[in-house]
């Protein structure tokens, strides 16, 4: 007993990161060997019943080890106090399909250690629908909001490209940031409620000194949008179909920049300006970043790990029809 106490305690408290892997390596190579020594040598050509039990019993056994090992990196990754944090701002708006979008977050957020999500509502107080959500959520989160002043929220009949959505939200987060974690090591990206993010997205962002960029996938009427890099790899211009003479001609999902920019800015915020579409390149240019700071991520940029979908406005016209059904209050 003592010598599995001592065994297990050097496993969970002397082994480094680098030292875990190589045995996670290790065990996986032998027991893959043994597996095959054992099949080549022992196990007879008609293998009986016995056989095929003894050997499911001992892979049983290493995926076991393996699940084991993987769980002590996980854990080990995760209470990395050197790791920087990841910010994640998401502002968000009531509508039929904010649980659905949000769900969707969460449960992308949730496999990406030392994540802090702050979601940002546009209204006057925090709603019943988001608070319980995010009580429900396994994302560390904080919850804000303010509301879009009536004369900055699009009309029916505006086009979409008018107005800039989610500004006040992302600024609210912003003054946060400066207020409550001004001392954090982190970064900062900007996810709004509709995208598609793939976790592979926040290893690469993870370690931004300044500002790290990358494609993003089905925007501007475009398959993707990217910057371009030269041939030592940094950002020349942008591959956009508009304005691609903006100093950042990119997307809000295409970028991610450090904490300490932020802080070290204190009045830099988003502001449209007075010509339309210039929220990200005005923020970027404010934080006195020049495409020369820009770290090129994505496999140098050659790779789409986020996605500007939209989702589709849900019809619900045949709520009358169910009449003869008892109403039920239930939130979806
Ligand atoms: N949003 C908001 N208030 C609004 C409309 C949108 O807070 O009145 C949020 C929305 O939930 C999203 C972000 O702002 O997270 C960007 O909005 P949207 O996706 O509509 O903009 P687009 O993708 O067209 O830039
Ligand atoms: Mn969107």
């Amino acid at each position: 007993m003592v010598i599995v106490a001592r065994v297990e305690r050097f496993f969970t408290r002397k082994l480094t990161m680098k030292a875990l892997f190589i045995l996670y390596i290790a065990s996986t190579f032998l027991g893959l060997f043994w597996i095959g020594f054992n099949f080549n040598n022992n196990v007879p050509q008609n293998s009986s019943k016995e056989d095929i039990a003894f050997l499911t019993k001992r892979l049983i056994e290493l995926e076991k080890s393996e699940e084991h090992l993987k769980s002590l990196i996980k854990s080990k990754e995760t209470n990395n106090e050197d790791l920087p944090i990841i910010f994640v701002v998401t502002p968000t708006h009531s509508r039929l399909e904010q649980k659905a979008e949000l769900t969707r977050l969460c449960q992308c957020f949730m496999h990406v250690p030392k994540l802090h999500w702050i979601v940002v509502e546009d209204r006057e107080s925090r709603s019943r629908l988001v608070e319980n959500f995010l009580s429900k959520c396994k994302v560390v989160s904080s919850h804000l909001f303010v509301k879009t002043p009536d004369e900055s929220v699009l009309k029916a009949n505006e086009s979409r490209w008018k107005k800039p959505r989610g500004v006040q939200q992302r600024n609210v987060a912003l003054s946060y940031l400066r207020f409550e974690h001004s001392r954090s090591k982190g970064v900062v990206f900007f996810a709004d409620d509709d995208n598609v993010y793939d976790l592979e997205l926040f290893n690469e962002m993870r370690h931004t000194q300044k500002a790290s960029v990358w494609p993003v996938g089905l925007v501007g009427k475009l398959k993707y949008e990217t910057p371009v890099l030269d041939s030592q790899g940094k950002v020349i211009f942008w591959r956009t179909a508009w304005k691609g003479t903006r100093k950042f001609a990119l997307d809000m999902a295409g970028f991610a920049v450090n904490l300490k920019l932020i802080t070290d800015s204190p009045k830099v915020q988003f502001r449209s300006g007075r010509s339309i579409g210039m929220l990200e390149t005005n923020f970027l240019s404010d934080l006195n970043l020049e495409l020369s700071d820009l770290e090129p991520k994505a496999n140098g940029c050659t790779q789409v790990l986020v996605w500007h979908t939209r989702t589709e406005k849900p019809v619900i016209k045949n709520e009358g029809k169910m009449l003869k059904i008892p109403v039920d209050q239930r939130e979806v």
